[in-house]
């Protein structure tokens, strides 16, 4: 029988509450996408109901794809997930996938973007290096390996930024390669840089968080398994997570800290 868990997050002086059934045996962290995804739902909506109380509406809508040009970080449990996701394709689908795979990573080959954007952790001093390196990216205009028709293929699987990144300003201001005009849907509490800090606590040799579009290379060398924990320790750690980026994101509105909760993760 699963376990009924609540999570109370505080964001300043709102207390925001999302609740999650936990099946109680050991898992790992990819086991539990579908559990941390749907508390990123929940948490997304309810910070649309915010921007809404300030008359703020999503423009984002079916069709609208350019965020799915730019740099998509994902987690170790997240490139995991998505790789069993290509391999249970069925095979013309899986080939066409892994051939986009192939095209985009050549065109970012010699580049040095995956490294400079992926390969250290974001420290404050690294911040307009990384922004710089973010632009160049988009500026490639390469499309997501999982775009298909100017629709998302994984759309329910889709990775927890792609469903945290939201934006209240025109659609067209999107395609601005320095972000210019675009204003982004406030999550203080981030759930994809909940995921990216508990995955990157557990070992110490993995990497925290890679490029969507490395997911096939990365997952393809030999990696040790997750690491086990009992379900309901995960999705504790995750709710903690959650609260230390809130605290994050309500010192940098309040002027005294970073990362900027709608920057990159
Ligand atoms: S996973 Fe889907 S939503 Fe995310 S960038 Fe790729 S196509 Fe777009």
């Amino acid at each position: 029988m699963n376990i009924p868990m609540s999570l109370q997050i505080k964001q300043g002086e709102s207390l925001v509450q999302v609740e999650a059934e936990v099946y109680p045996f050991p898992a790992d962290l990819q086991d539990l996408m579908p559990i941390i995804q749907s508390i990123s739902d929940d948490l997304v909506n309810i910070a649309i109901r915010d921007a809404a109380d300030e008359n703020k509406a999503i423009s984002c809508k079916s069709g609208c794809t350019a965020c799915c040009y730019m740099a998509v970080p994902v987690s170790e449990p997240e490139a995991f997930r998505l790789r069993a996701l290509v391999d249970e394709m069925p095979e013309e689908q899986r080939s066409a996938v892994q051939a986009r795979f192939s095209s985009v990573m050549d065109a970012f080959q010699n580049t040095g973007l995956l490294e400079d954007l992926f390969q250290s952790p974001l420290t404050e001093d690294d911040i307009p290096k990384k922004m710089a390196s973010l632009h160049a990216y988009y500026a490639k205009w390469q499309p997501c390996p999982f775009l298909e028709n100017n629709r998302c293929s994984i759309y329910e699987e889709r990775p927890l930024i792609c469903r945290e990144f939201m934006v209240t300003s025109p659609a067209e201001n999107c395609s601005n390669i320095q972000g210019e005009g675009v204003e982004r849907l406030l999550v203080p509490s981030r759930p994809a840089r909940a995921l990216i800090a508990i995955a990157s606590q557990q070992k110490e040799s993995r990497q925290a968080v890679l490029p969507l579009i490395q997911i096939l290379e990365w997952t393809s060398e030999p990696r040790a398994p997750l690491q086990q924990n009992f379900a309901p320790e995960w999705i504790a750690l995750f709710g903690s997570a959650l609260q230390a980026k809130a605290d994050e994101s309500m010192k940098y509105l309040a002027g005294v800290g970073y990362p900027d909760p709608q920057g990159p993760v």
